[in-house]
């Protein structure tokens, strides 16, 4: 079974080691901090011989060029922004399949907060890395591509299976936590899950990773297609108005 070794970089990011015992392959997923993540695979005894980007912001590429020259890893990343990718040597993008030891990988498309985005989804591991596509309790914010798009791609990673541990890239649920009140008061998976994140927090632990189920449940950008979130926003039968409505909010929030 893989593991997943999980550590703060930076200011909010997390950085995650996936590694695969039996093959003994070691994959970083996107590379906010290469010394860090050099550190953190040489005090498990493991090489990184892959890196995985999501999308090109440097939080999440900055470190490829230096874990490249120090590992001579392979680097795999989204094929509509390569050329923003330092040092790529495979274009992906969604349906391809790539592996980790014998388990699968399927590249899913989730552009908008980036206009190549991708997601590496582990169907045998239950688990998906989802870069700042998706938060606990949020969404990433819609820079590049715009509601429509960004809904859809949200709607794919709604699909997965619902017990898949979702991986995302940044501690930002207790803000998240927050506006999701503001918008959704009166859902009580939403108020529980901000009760437990609260007290999370002031444990300083971390809420990352979350479950699927439960971000179907409570995380209000999800949830665009809810009749009662719908008509709380004011655009009742139209899941892409009530996306835009809500992502609008929480810039501003
Ligand atoms: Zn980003
Ligand atoms: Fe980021």
């Amino acid at each position: 079974m893989i593991e997943i070794h999980q550590f703060p970089c930076l200011k909010d990011n997390y950085g995650f080691l996936a590694h695969d015992p039996e093959s003994g392959t070691t994959v970083a997923i996107d590379t906010p901090d290469g010394e860090k993540y050099l550190i953190e695979a040489s005090n498990r005894g493991w090489t990184i011989d892959e890196i995985w980007n999501t999308h090109w912001h440097p939080d999440h590429a900055g470190g490829n060029e230096l874990i490249k020259k120090e590992t001579g890893c392979r680097i795999l990343g989204p094929a509509g922004e390569a050329e923003k990718i330092p040092g790529i040597d495979q274009d992906l993008s969604g349906g391809d399949e790539i592996g980790l030891g014998d388990m699968k990988v399927n590249i899913i498309d989730v552009p908008g907060h980036t206009l190549g985005h991708i997601a590496y989804h582990i169907p045998s591991a239950k688990t998906a890395f989802v870069g700042d596509a998706l938060f606990a309790l949020g969404c990433g914010r819609v820079f590049e591509g715009d509601a429509d798009m960004m809904w859809k791609s949200l709607s794919r990673l709604k699909a997965l299976p619902a017990d898949t541990t979702i991986y995302c890239a940044h501690e930002y649920t207790q803000a998240n936590a927050r506006f999701a009140l503001s918008v959704d008061p009166d859902n009580p998976a939403l108020t529980a899950y901000a009760k437990e994140v609260e007290a999370k927090r002031s444990r300083g632990d971390w809420t990352v990773p979350t479950v699927l189920s439960r971000e179907l449940e409570a995380n209000p950008f999800l949830r665009a297609d809810d009749a009662d979130l719908q008509a709380a926003m004011g655009h009742a039968g139209d899941p892409v108005a009530t996306f835009a409505e809500i992502r609008a909010r929480k810039d501003s929030f």
